[in-house]
């Protein structure tokens, strides 16, 4: 067999979060590659690429926010809903594990003047974006804010400044075409209280770096382009955590799903006598009940 000598389409660094502190402590930053995970979003929900594109966003913005989340069984979900015709997008973190769905991942919309992906058009303008924070104990938190511009970054930064008060800068970006995701990543940079006013400064004048961060990560490694950003600026790397898309659904889970639907639906499905088939909002995997399994599952609600 001939070997092909061709380059490899996605960097060849596995996704992960870095996490670091600049100005002796004074400014938090986060910064993510998740382009494996867009890829295999994309591939799982066969989607457009502005749907791709939507989801290489989400991804990264929802990443900052799990890895943030302390507590072992902690969960969070974000969903940006807006009124465009992608639907809404939902996204899932546990700890370094992340899932998305999309309701409308097929859509496919013109491209802004023929490159960029009309992420903003996709999602749409009106609507909200929420986040609900499961702790795996006591109420769950939730914040939701309006969106900016349905294009995510912005949506997402305006939640961290009004619902958790924290003023953040936030880059998100996807670099894809024709279904092949090429760099998908993010940036978060927050000022602690007491922040100087010169280190705002200095941070503000590397928002042009930040803004063009799918093209930057592209083919960099995320230490190599922090080490140049923030060089003379007390960079101390905390650490770094690989990212996954991982989906953590079962035929349990989704049989536990069909009993909470109560006897009389079970009954109801067991008198049409056909399979059941179940899908998995965020991986699509199928599971089939026979109207013997749901029989059996009858039998478990009557008794639960
Ligand atoms: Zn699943």
């Amino acid at each position: 067999m001939s070997q092909l000598n061709v380059e490899p389409l996605i960097f060849d660094e596995p996704d992960s979060m870095l996490r670091m502190t600049v100005f002796g402590g004074q400014v938090r930053v986060m910064m993510c590659r998740t382009t494996r995970m867009a890829q295999k979003a994309a591939d799982i929900h066969q989607a457009s690429d502005v749907a791709t594109a939507a989801m290489g966003r989400v991804l990264p913005g929802t990443s900052m926010l799990s890895v943030m989340l302390k507590e072992e069984k902690s969960s969070i979900t974000l969903t940006m809903a807006g009124d465009g015709p992608g639907g809404r997008v939902i996204c899932v973190g546990h700890g370094n594990n992340l899932k998305i769905t999309c309701d409308n991942p097929q859509v496919e919309l013109p491209t802004i003047d023929g490159v960029r992906q009309d992420v903003a058009g996709f999602i749409g303008k009106n609507g909200r974006l929420s986040v609900v924070k499961d702790y795996g104990k006591g109420e769950p938190y939730t914040g939701s804010v309006q969106l900016v511009s349905g294009e995510v970054a912005e949506d997402l930064a305006r939640y961290y400044k009004v619902s958790e008060q924290t003023p953040t800068i936030l880059a998100l970006g996807c670099l894809n075409q024709n279904g092949v995701v090429l760099s998908s990543g993010g940036i978060l940079v927050q000022t602690l209280p007491g922040c100087s006013d010169e280190v705002i400064i200095q941070l503000d004048n590397m928002l042009p770096f930040f803004a063009g961060i799918s093209r930057e990560i592209y083919d960099r490694s995320l230490k190599t382009l922090v080490t140049a950003w923030f060089r003379n600026m007390d960079l101390e790397i905390l650490e770094e955590t690989p990212l996954f898309l991982h989906c953590d659904c079962s035929r349990d889970k989704m049989a536990a799903a069909l009993i909470a639907t109560g006897k009389n639906e079970l009954q109801k499905m067991i008198k049409d006598d056909k399979d059941m088939e179940l899908v998995c909002w965020f991986c699509r995997v199928k599971c089939n009940f026979t109207p013997e399994d749901l029989t059996e599952l009858l039998e478990k609600a009557v008794k639960a």
